[in-house]
């Protein structure tokens, strides 16, 4: 039995168990079969010898009680002759003849066959030797000495018999004696090994016990900590792997668990770091769309989308490019980097030029490893410098965000498909932006002349008014009205008259200044605003366009001849408001009518001066004439 050995680690808690059970089960086994072995003994082998050697005695006893009996009925029936006495011989028989059956078992054991042989020997020399010779013996036929002769006989052979049933009886007695100390023996060797069993199965119990103690409760509590720990939330915590083999396995699986859990939840953190950065992304991207969704500004919607792409993207500087299609080229229209050395050089690309031209002809993602070298697909992860993203609308691609960074950036696909839609936001809200400077630019210009309209006058008008008043500045206007433009109509149709109108726009370009403005007023009227100047400066100004119109139209080759009469007003000489200055322009203008028309004059408050030609209708054919007239009239206005 190994119950006292030290624990082995390599075996299994199972077959502990097992050891347990079956080193327990075989001393209570070996218990039960001494205590079985100890009955058997008591029961099957002395009990019954005991008993048997105690009837066997009583046997003895009661035949010599028959014996005594005999000899006393026998010994009677001599000294009296009375029968009477021999029925105490009849029941000595009848109890000899009892007892003798029942002392035949004694006969069996070795230690009293002689004894028993001696008592039979002696019982039947004194049956046949005396008493079946005194019964026939008749009283009066003896005489009284052979009598006590035969008496005295008889006496010996009672008293031999006597002596060998007592020598029987003491050793039966002394046999009983002997067989109930050896049970008595038994019994209590049986009793002392059972109770050495039960103590020994108790000590191998304990120190089993002991054993499973040492080898499951710590590496229990070891797991139990672990899990205590993992359930707090500290995944660092590993079992120690100890004890038997069940227990390391549970505690591998609980190490296997947390290192899973570690795993996961890193994992977990980066999963929701990418959704936060995602989310970040989104953000950026609803607000942009927010930004740039009420602005109409194209200048306004590239600086948003430019500086959205260069945080969301992690590339250096971020660029606008918006296609031309009608030159066929892509022109910068927001660059990040305002101090990028390369804007000025690649202000504008022609479409399938260069990285950004190709992205715009192809209407591809496309991207360089390195700046200048050749433009190929972007494939997500792969380290680049420049990345060119097409903006589209529908089929129509309006523009290229382009992406510059020194150093070489990979752009992961969840970053690229942000790239898309804000690239998307940015084209339709470019092409809204471009849509809304054309509407702006139809509404506010003239489609004849293509000079700004009678609208966009009063607007200017109203600002640059205001301007010259606050800051006590000069500012002047020219009121031209086209001469006997009907007749001109009339004369050469209504489509020269219109060619005619469409000319003045170039005509108003090489006469004035950048700072002077021409509108078209209406009909055949224009109105020129000229900022900074006076009366005399506006006078000097419209009498160069007149000039130049009476040249431009001087009826040569056939084509009508156009003259125009001019009106000059100026703040603050002739007028106090927007208002007061087209006015007084105007009524210069009736005036040079008045005076005969393709003249100039000027309004005052104190005066009209009257520049002029010739008088009445003037008809310049070549060089118009100097003004020659000056005509002082009254501006009772
Ligand atoms: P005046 O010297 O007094 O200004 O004579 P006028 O004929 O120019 O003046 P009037 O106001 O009587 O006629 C203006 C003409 O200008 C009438 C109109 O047919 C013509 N006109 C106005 N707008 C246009 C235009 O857009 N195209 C053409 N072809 N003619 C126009
Ligand atoms: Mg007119
Ligand atoms: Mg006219």
């Amino acid at each position: 039995m190994q119950a006292g050995s030290p624990a082995r680690p390599d075996r299994s808690l199972t077959q502990r168990l097992a050891r347990v059970f079956v080193v327990v089960t075989l001393l209570i086994v070996a218990t039960l079969v001494v205590m079985g072995g100890c009955f058997a003994a008591v029961l099957g082998h002395f009990e019954p010898t005991v008993s048997s050697l105690i009837v066997g005695r009583n046997a003895v006893d009661t035949v010599q009680t028959g014996m005594l009996d005999e000899e006393t009925g026998l010994r009677g029936y001599l000294n009296s002759g009375d029968q009477l006495y021999l029925s105490a011989y009849y029941a000595g028989q009848a109890a000899i003849l009892a007892g003798d059956s029942g002392s035949v078992d004694l006969a069996t054991r070795p230690d009293l066959v002689r004894g028993i042989l001696a008592m039979r020997v002696a019982q039947q020399r004194w049956l046949s030797e005396w008493a079946t010779p005194a019964l026939a013996i008749e009283r009066a036929v003896t005489s009284p000495t052979a009598q006590r002769s035969f008496l005295l006989s008889g006496k010996t052979l009672f008293d031999t018999y006597s002596v060998a049933s007592d020598a029987v009886s003491t050793q039966v007695d002394a046999d009983v004696t002997a067989e109930q100390t050896a049970e008595h023996n038994v019994v209590l060797i049986a009793l002392a090994v059972v109770c050495a069993m039960l103590m020994l199965t108790v000590v191998v119990a304990r120190r089993q016990h002991r054993a499973l103690r040492a080898a499951v409760v710590t590496p229990v509590n070891d797991l139990l900590t672990t899990m205590r720990r993992v359930g707090a939330g500290d995944l660092t915590a590993q079992p120690a792997g100890i004890g038997p083999p069940e227990l390391r396995e549970v505690a591998a699986e609980l190490g296997h668990m947390t290192t899973t859990l570690v795993g996961e939840r890193s994992r977990m953190a980066a999963a929701e770091a990418e959704m936060r950065s995602q989310a970040a992304r989104l953000e950026l991207i609803v607000n942009v769309g927010r930004e740039i969704s009420g602005s109409l500004s194209l200048r306004y919607v590239a600086e948003a989308v430019g500086g959205a792409a260069v945080r969301i993207s992690g590339f250096d500087s971020a660029r606008m490019w918006i296609i031309n299609e009608d030159r066929r080229e892509l022109n910068v229209v927001h660059d990040t980097d305002t101090d990028h050395g390369r804007k000025t050089a690649q202000a504008s690309l022609q479409l399938g030029e260069g990285l950004v031209g190709r992205a715009g002809q192809f209407g591809r993602m496309l991207a360089t490893q390195t700046i200048g070298s050749l433009a190929t697909e972007y494939r997500a992860g792969t380290e680049i410098s420049a990345l060119a993203v097409p903006m589209i609308v529908g089929a129509r691609i309006v523009g290229i965000l382009e992406l510059i960074s020194g150093d070489p950036v990979a752009v992961d696909g969840s970053s690229l498909d942000v790239m898309h839609s804000l690239a998307g936001q940015a084209a339709t809200a470019v092409e809204a932006a471009r849509f809304h400077q054309t509407a702006d630019e139809l509404s506010h210009t003239d489609a004849l002349t293509h000079l700004p309209n009678r609208r966009s006058l009063e607007l200017d008008l109203d600002l640059e008014v205001a301007r010259s008043l606050r800051y006590n500045r000069p500012i002047a206007c020219i009121m031209l009205d086209v001469d006997h433009f009907k007749e001109v109509n009339d004369r050469h149709g209504h489509q020269a008259g219109d060619e005619i109108l469409s000319e003045f726009g170039s005509a108003f370009a090489r006469s004035l200044r950048e700072t002077d403005t021409a509108y078209r007023y209406g009909g055949e009227e224009f109105c020129v605003l000229l900022r900074e100047s006076d009366a005399q400066d506006a006078v000097v100004v419209a009498e160069r366009l007149r000039i130049e119109i009476a040249n431009r139209f001087a009826g040569n080759r056939g084509s009508p001849t156009v003259t125009a009469s001019l009106g000059v007003a100026a703040i603050p000489s002739d007028a106090i408001d927007a208002k007061t200055l087209i006015a007084a322009a105007d009524k210069a203008l009736y005036a040079a009518k008045a005076a005969g028309r393709n003249c100039v004059v000027r309004a005052s408050s104190t005066r009209v001066v009257h520049v002029r030609a010739t008088r009445g209708r003037s008809r310049p054919t070549s060089v118009p004439p100097s003004p020659v007239v000056v005509t002082e009239a009254s501006t009772a206005s």
